[in-house]
């Protein structure tokens, strides 16, 4: 077990502040990352402030961060997507059962045990919960790991990550979308994400008034067609 710098919250009222944490070794599936650039998502600051106990209760220390970018600097025996120093991309997930009907559908995010990149259980025993990318390191199954081509802007890739993938999410699942037009709803951070991507139409855009001041869930699709 390595120790890595991070920022972490002590409680749901005190600021983020310089610490250490530990990271597992890597084992065989795993793949260790140098973090050069983490996102910020609302999300994290929901879950720095305990802000949705009742579903998710925060445990502290919390280590938040789930839109990482960073090189790969040791692989696991067993890892055959990565070698040292590529360029990766952690989500806001980093492991899951990979058995259920979800699992094998490829859609972990539906998994009833999906872990967190962080404030999840930590199945490794490492911590008692998740840390996640406010921090100099990270370990990760290879399962959960992306390649970040080499020619990008990697503190523009990192929010990709979450509001990119939320919002790039629709666009795919709803297929061909040549001759339709898309609507964003909502002119937040994902909003603006969904603003930016590329679509065969320019998106419509529109501010939702109603929507301001109410609690709701900022990792939610922002967009739809
Ligand atoms: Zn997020
Ligand atoms: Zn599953």
């Amino acid at each position: 077990m390595k120790q890595t710098k991070a920022y972490s919250a002590a409680s749901a009222t005190t600021p983020l502040a310089a610490t250490t944490i530990p990271r597992r070794a890597a084992t065989e599936r795993d793949v260790a990352i140098e973090i050069l650039f983490c996102g910020v998502c609302h999300s994290d600051l929901h879950t720095v402030r305990d802000e949705w106990h009742s579903i998710m209760p925060t445990v502290y220390p919390c280590v938040p961060g789930h839109e990482i970018v960073g090189r790969v600097t040791q692989v696991g025996k067993g890892v055959t997507g990565f070698k040292t120093g590529d360029l990766v991309g952690v989500g806001c997930m980093v492991d899951s059962d990979h058995d259920c009907p979800s699992c094998k559908a490829n859609v972990e995010q539906f998994c009833p045990s999906a872990v967190f990149t962080y404030n999840g259980p930590d199945k490794h025993g490492t911590a008692p919960v998740t840390y996640g990318g406010y921090s100099e390191s990270i370990v990760v199954d290879e399962r959960f790991c992306l390649k970040v081509p080499t020619n990008l802007d990697l503190a523009g890739v990192a929010p990709l990550l979450c509001a990119g993938i939320t919002t790039w999410s629709p666009i795919r699942r709803w297929g061909d979308i040549k001759g339709k037009k898309v609507g964003v709803v909502g002119l937040g951070g994902l909003g603006h994400m969904g603003s930016n991507l590329p679509t065969p139409s320019a998106p419509t855009l529109r501010s939702s008034p109603p929507l301001r001041g109410k609690k709701t869930m900022p990792c939610a699709s922002a967009l739809m067609l």
